[in-house]
């Protein structure tokens, strides 16, 4: 129960708004990225491989019922009474053709007990049009769109190969603001060449923008990425952290973090074979979550603690 005082927590968001459990079934619905078909670029973000968040259902090769449906039958072993959001997650889901898109949409919204949709995306990927198409869906339906927008300085931005700069994030999220459509973001700490100070910033400049969740995860290096080919070549350009030094962090984060903000997540747990660093042994997301929650207590602080508004 530390969390609920200390700081907001999605789970109690969703709870207030569904009143039962709502699990996000994970699909990949055959996009691509601006930053891997060449429109910006070919070789993607520097950090990026899809398959760290590929259940065993999720894959293009089967439709999105299909996906939907097997996601649907695991889940409801596990638990009861159960909703569920189709989580278009790989790669960025709102880019291509329009129509088609919400065809996509549309699929899952068919799948019975299917209830809404979180859309992932990058920042430079919003059309006013689907925005309208969302917008009305969302009088109706649970959508959320969550832009990565990774870091607050161009810089970085530009290490990791975004191909897009932080006023593009600024700008999607205005937009996105303005339509009434839910959204969140997604950054990640640890990125090359950011200090301490500069990660805390983060919270500062996101804080002045209108979204809802937050979604933080540890810089991981995967393999497969050109950012593991550098990291094997030049570990010692990589700050990689270790489990307590990243829980003080994000305590920090959380303590200058606008108290109007849900957080949703605080770490990343890829697979282990697909893992190069940091290994932080089997320790599981919700045992980081506690940790995180028993720090703020200890320190007796909490979200926004030195939020200036
Ligand atoms: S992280 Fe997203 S935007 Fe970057 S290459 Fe991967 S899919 Fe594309």
């Amino acid at each position: 129960m530390q969390n609920i005082n200390r700081y907001n927590s999605a789970s109690e968001y969703y709870k207030k708004i569904f009143h039962k459990r709502v699990q996000k079934i994970s699909i990949d619905a055959g996009f691509t990225c601006p930053n891997r078909d060449g429109t910006k670029g070919r070789g993607g973000c520097t950090y990026c491989n899809n398959n760290t968040f590929k259940p065993f259902y999720c894959s293009p090769e089967k439709s999105i019922t299909q996906q939907l449906t097997e996601g649907i039958s695991f889940f409801s072993k596990k638990y009861n009474a159960m909703e569920y959001l189709a989580y278009f997650q790989a790669y960025s889901n709102t880019y291509g053709n329009t129509e088609k898109i919400i065809k996509k949409y549309e699929e899952a919204l068919s799948v019975e007990k299917v209830i809404g949709l979180v859309i992932a995306t990058r920042p430079d990927c919003v059309d006013e049009q689907l925005l309208d198409y969302l917008a009305d869906l969302s009088k109706t339906k649970f959508v959320l769109i969550e832009f990565g927008v990774e870091s607050t300085k161009n810089k970085t931005l530009e290490i990791i190969n975004r191909k897009h700069t932080f006023e593009d994030s600024v700008k999607a999220l205005k937009l996105t603001h303005q339509k009434k459509i839910m959204t969140g973001i997604h950054l990640i700490i640890g990125l090359p060449e950011e200090t301490d100070a500069e990660i805390i910033n983060h919270a500062v400049e996101i804080s002045k923008l209108d979204f809802t969740f937050l979604k933080l995860h540890q810089l991981q290096i995967i393999k497969n990425t050109p950012m593991a080919t550098d990291y094997l070549a030049n570990p010692s350009k990589y700050r990689l952290f270790k489990i307590d030094e990243y829980i003080d962090l994000v305590v920090k984060f959380i303590e200058n973090l606008s108290p109007k903000i849900t957080l949703e997540r605080f770490t990343s747990e890829s697979p282990e074979e697909l893992l190069i660093a940091p290994k932080w042994g089997r320790i599981k997301n919700f045992e980081i979550v506690h940790k995180i929650e028993k720090r703020l207590s200890d320190l007796d602080t909490c979200q926004g603690k030195f939020f200036n508004a």
